[in-house]
């Protein structure tokens, strides 16, 4: 056993060095990112469930490192958030979206808006004057661009959270609990955040054609929404079926590889020129 423990150990050792050099790697790929250029956006369109009108589209951050290649926002957000560099990153997103929708503003797609994705670690009071900043440079009315906060990341510190929404939204900006469904929040607290809208995570769309409960949820989680008089947003639709059984339940809107992947700005544009007819 003691031998075979050896081996085992000496088997392990190499994955593990490769594991946290890969970390490594990342975390000081990560300082550089942004003045090596090698961070960019694609952008999701978001559809009417009803007349599959694009309303907006959200950001989705991309690292393609001269090292690394391609590594996913799953793996180096967390990584980004641990060593502080989240806020700048987060800064660098949010004034590259809002840059990109004035120019989809001024080409006369001027009913768009923009989602951008919150780290919890940006929920700093900072955060505000840096919104301010984002959409005067950019010269965007506050009403075009919608702020995704996690569910579990507004759960982590409710109280500051609501403080920060609260300033926020003296902004005139839109507010939105992503992936909401899996981060346990009270239905008490969601009434005491001013949010506008609820966007259902992808996990429980998944399965809805085919697990009960998931369907249950989806159903119900709707329903609050417009109890509480919230846009209910549905993503990772993927297929007909889910899209009949979220139209049946009054879903507001939709966003997933049905209508179309997150897809580089100057594809987006070629979205919206086919769908203005043009
Ligand atoms: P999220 O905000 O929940 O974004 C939705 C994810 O689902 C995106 O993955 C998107 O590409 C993917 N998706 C869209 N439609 C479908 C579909 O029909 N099926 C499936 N299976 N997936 C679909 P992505 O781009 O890899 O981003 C993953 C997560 O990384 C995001 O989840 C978000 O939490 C985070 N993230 C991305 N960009 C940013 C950012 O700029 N800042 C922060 N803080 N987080 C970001
Ligand atoms: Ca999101
Ligand atoms: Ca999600
Ligand atoms: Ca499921």
């Amino acid at each position: 056993a003691k031998s075979q423990g050896r081996n085992n150990y000496q088997f392990y050792l190499p994955e593990m060095n490769e594991v946290v050099s890969r970390h490594v790697q990342i975390e000081a790929g990560l300082k550089q990112a942004i003045e090596r250029n090698e961070l960019y956006l694609v952008y999701q369109p978001k559809y009417t469930i009803r007349e599959h009108k694009i309303t907006g589209f959200e950001a989705l951050l991309r690292w393609h490192s001269t090292e690394l290649g391609s590594i996913t926002p799953m793996e180096f957000i967390p990584v980004a958030e641990e060593i502080g560099m989240i806020e700048k990153i987060g800064h660098w997103v949010l004034n590259q979206a809002c840059q990109q929708l004035s120019a989809w503003h001024q080409m006369g797609y001027t009913e768009l808006n923009i989602a951008v994705n919150l780290s919890a670690k940006q929920l700093k009071t900072d955060l505000v004057s840096i919104v301010e900043v984002a959409l005067g440079v950019a010269n965007l009315p506050a009403s075009a661009l919608e702020l995704e906060i996690t569910e579990s990341s507004i759960m982590n510190n409710p109280a500051d959270a609501i403080t920060i929404f609260t300033q926020l939204k003296t902004l005139g900006i839109a507010l939105a609990i992503d992936d909401f469904g899996t981060g346990y929040s009270s239905l008490s607290y969601l009434k005491r955040f001013p949010v506008d809208t609820l966007k259902i995570d992808k996990e429980f769309i998944h399965d809805i054609d085919s697990q009960q409960a998931d369907a249950t949820i989806t159903t119900a989680i709707i329903a609050m929404a417009k109890s509480l008089q919230l846009e209910v947003v549905a993503e990772g639709v993927e297929n007909q079926q889910q899209l009949e059984l979220l139209t049946l339940q009054e879903c507001d809107q939709v966003q997933g590889f049905l209508f179309s992947k997150p897809r580089k700005a100057t594809e987006c544009t070629e979205l919206l020129r086919a769908a203005a007819g043009a």
